[in-house]
């Protein structure tokens, strides 16, 4: 069904627009095919919470096993609220605060994604402080040539992002000397958004080559995290409503080197709850200047901030109009930006104030991302029956 027969059943004028539409069914199939593609493999998936911590979707995402991504104390405890287990949960980020550690210590979280020796020896210190031990993961930044995969952003050598190869070797070396750490292993991410399979091909030769490296030194790890980053199909999401998944897992089955009893952690974020959520808003008004003709919303950036952030492209598309006629607008938001955009000169059937109107592909990095400027209202959510 299209998600317009879906949507429009259970939307009433009553309903406050703008909202999110998430689409369960499609989350549940999603979960499901991730789960055929890493079963009988020692593959763990963390869902990353930043994509979108809404709790109807959480309890989706972990009736379906996944473990927990983390980036803050507060979505550790949106983790925690919805039930997953610290056990399943990864606390990654540059900047962790005291407060936060000792949050993730308190509860034992599973792993620790380091990503400086500041903040290992910080670890150390409060772990014992505590009387425990924290399980650790190391995040290298793998250089991968952001040139070639313009995609790509957090693994080359000047970001901000984990530690750079030069020093890994010596910082192993601290790990493992530390007393109130557990090294358990290595953790990568390249960057989002990423569509390409080939930067992953790249990623398995740099494991392997330091597995090599490691063992020849008499140094095993038990666990390799592979991070996130698969894009989605922001162009036609009913085309794809699924990224290729077969095609993303079979790059590590076959590319990577594992060694006997080592895991492999995924964190995946976009391509999980991407294409399942649409923001649905309403025409204000219809104005037309000079030469152009504004469709304007009553979503804005507030609500979803990807267009104007980083000229993120999502499809945009009139639900209500029948006219056979088409006309070129831009789509913009009330917010007093002019980066409040969500769509330059696209294409839509002749549109009309109070039509419905759905950005497409929002799932991820869309309510997560709402705020309050402008003093607006936080934007809604509505679900399908799964
Ligand atoms: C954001 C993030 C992810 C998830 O990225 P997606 O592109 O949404 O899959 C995974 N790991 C880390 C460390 C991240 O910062």
């Amino acid at each position: 069904m299209r998600l317009n027969d879906k949507l429009l059943g259970a939307l009433g004028d009553s309903v406050r627009t703008p909202f999110y539409y998430y689409d369960m069914a499609l989350l549940g199939k999603t979960l499901d095919e991730i789960n055929r593609h890493t079963a009988g493999w020692p593959a763990t998936v963390h869902y990353a919470l930043k994509a979108n911590g809404n709790p109807r979707l959480l309890a989706e995402i972990l009736r379906h096993g996944m473990g927990a991504d983390l980036v803050s104390g507060g979505e550790m405890e949106a983790a925690l609220e919805a039930g997953f287990k610290p056990e399943m949960m990864a606390f990654a980020g540059v900047g962790k605060t005291d407060e936060e550690i000792n949050l993730g210590l308190k509860h034992d979280v599973g792993c620790f994604n380091v990503e400086s020796v500041p903040e290992l020896e910080v670890i150390n210190h409060l772990a014992g402080a505590m009387g425990t031990t924290a399980r650790v993961a190391l995040r290298v930044n793998p250089d991968i040539d952001a040139h070639t995969h313009r995609y790509i952003t957090t693994g080359t050598a000047d970001n901000k992002f984990g530690i750079a190869l030069e020093s890994l070797e010596q910082v192993i070396k601290l790990a493992l000397s530390l007393p109130h750490i557990h090294l358990r292993g290595l953790h990568f991410h390249i960057g989002s958004q990423i569509t390409q399979m080939q930067p992953y091909a790249m990623l398995c030769d740099t494991v392997n080559g330091l597995l090599d490296h490691y063992e020849k030194k008499g140094i095993t790890f038990e666990l390799i995290n592979l991070g996130g980053g698969l894009g989605i199909d922001y162009g036609d999401p009913d085309g794809h409503p699924m990224p290729d998944f077969e095609a993303f897992f079979g790059i590590f089955k076959h590319g990577l080197k594992l060694r006997p009893g080592q895991q492999v952690h995924f964190e995946l974020g976009r391509s999980i709850v991407g294409q399942c959520g649409s923001l649905i808003t309403r025409v204000t008004y219809v104005k037309e200047n000079r030469n152009k003709r504004f469709v304007i919303v009553d979503a804005g950036m507030t609500d979803l901030i990807r267009p104007a952030l980083y000229e993120a492209h999502h499809k945009v598309e009139n639900l209500t109009s029948t006219a056979a006629e088409t006309q070129t607008y831009d789509v913009v938001g009330p917010v007093c930006e002019s980066s409040d955009v969500f769509a330059h000169d696209c294409l839509l059937p002749l549109t009309a104030r109070g039509d419905v109107i759905a950005v497409r592909s929002a799932g991820a990095y869309g309510e997560s991302m709402a705020s309050h400027y402008n003093m607006r209202r936080l934007p809604g959510c509505i679900f399908s029956n799964a």
